[in-house]
């Protein structure tokens, strides 16, 4: 077994190999502009792009010129919201999204923001779940676009998109979703949410990075969206710019496997997950789930560890790869705005780690990060005179804290 072991998951995948095989010939024998239509360099190009766009059209049950190709969720979620709130911004300027969205999300509706758009930040329940009947509330006569993601890429909780899309489609407003943490893990099907515009990407589902996908609907309603590059005209005219073969051919290969193995990958995945869940938590006590216990991503776990400080936790178990809920903004220690979000106290947002567990987890390194965990949290609570105060049956909140703590 090798160190240290990859559980960041909801960051990226690891390519899966075979991904790696089909992207190959794309490099280098098969290296066409697909849109060159004068030789067969081009032509073998495009019909590896649009083999390409068939399988990922597969995928969630959409059609293919439905398909449009992109650098990355980012891009899609960016042309998605601004291209479908600047195209129609003469019926409204009005959109609805959630607190927990990733920032492709938040910071595409406060830049509409700054336009002169008005965006509604729909808060979540404890679990992280978007109530549909909030989102009924917030349409106004004004709403053009709803914006809610499939599964939270932090907690891993799932959102009811069939419902939310039962509810936009009866008021005639757009339906978004981010669903990059969603794909290729769990069935998604547009016409079933009533999506009209959906965002996903490569490297989330053990395809390469730097591509992506946004679909968009093309009858019932046909959605129109302002381009964001200007150029060439490729994607029916959404998105200029030359298109990555290579990627886009290993994106659908990933996307392939994914509709052959999602089923029994994910039982696995949930498997080691609740194997992950039960291993910790039988060795050591105050340790809190975040996000639904049920409704969410089979390889997602994220606890908080009471009586620990969070650097020294991440810091101890350097041979495991996974993130904190407070150095997911990087380079601040903020706790993340998802925790606060559903009430996690600023303390225990600052101990949580994110496990993100994938197709190449395996059992030996579920364990092995399991006696690491123990091992962690139990040196860094031998240390924890607050640990020790609370083993005492000391109750925390009736301590008075001096001035300057
Ligand atoms: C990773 C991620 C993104 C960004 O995707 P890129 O392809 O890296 O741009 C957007 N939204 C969610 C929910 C993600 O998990």
């Amino acid at each position: 077994m090798n160190t240290p072991i990859y559980m960041d998951a909801h960051a990226t995948t690891p390519m899966d190999p075979q991904v790696v095989e089909a992207m190959l010939p794309y490099f280098t024998q098969s290296f066409g502009n697909a849109a060159s239509r004068t030789h067969s360099f081009g032509h073998d190009a495009e019909a590896a792009v649009d083999s390409a766009r068939t399988t990922l059209a597969e995928l969630i049950g959409a059609r293919p010129k439905e398909i449009i190709f992109t650098s990355g969720a980012t891009e899609s979620d960016n042309l998605a919201i601004k291209g479908a709130a600047e195209f129609h911004r003469e019926m409204g300027n009005h959109i609805i999204t959630s607190v927990i969205e990733h920032h492709a999300v938040l910071d595409s509706c406060k830049a509409l923001e700054r336009a002169g758009f008005e965006v509604t930040y729909l808060p979540v329940d404890k679990y992280g779940a978007v109530n549909p009947s909030s989102v009924e509330k917030a349409i106004t006569p004004q709403t053009v676009l709803v914006s809610i993601m499939l599964a939270n890429n932090e907690i891993g909780t799932i959102s009811d998109l069939v419902a939310i899309g039962k509810i936009t489609r009866q008021a005639g407003v757009l339906f978004h979703s981010d669903a990059t943490q969603g794909v290729g893990r769990v069935g998604v099907n547009v016409d079933e949410m009533n999506l009209d515009l959906m965002s996903f990407s490569a490297h989330k589902m053990y395809g390469p990075k730097g591509v992506g996908a946004l679909y968009v609907r093309s009858r019932r309603p046909r959605v129109r969206i302002r381009p964001q590059m200007d150029g060439g005209g490729h994607e029916r005219g959404m998105r200029s710019g030359t298109l990555n073969v290579p990627s886009i051919v290993g994106f659908a290969k990933a996307a392939e496997i994914c509709m052959s193995e999602m089923d029994q990958d994910e039982a696995r995945i949930d498997t080691l997950k609740e194997r992950l869940y039960q291993g910790i938590t039988s060795k050591i006590d105050s340790v809190f789930l975040n996000g639904h216990p049920t409704n969410r991503l089979a390889g997602n776990l994220n606890l908080s560890f009471a009586y620990v400080e969070g650097e020294s936790l991440l810091m101890g178990l350097k041979d495991v790869a996974i993130s904190s809920g407070s150095a997911c903004t990087s380079s601040t220690l903020e706790p993340s705005y998802v925790l606060k979000a559903i009430g996690v106290e600023e303390d225990l947002a600052h101990t949580s780690l994110r496990f993100g567990l994938h197709r190449f987890t395996t059992e030996e390194e579920v364990d092995f990060v399991i006696a690491d965990v123990i091992d962690q949290v139990s040196r860094l609570r031998e240390m924890s005179p607050l640990y020790e105060m609370a083993q005492a049956g000391v109750d925390m909140s009736t301590i008075e804290w001096p001035e300057d703590h």
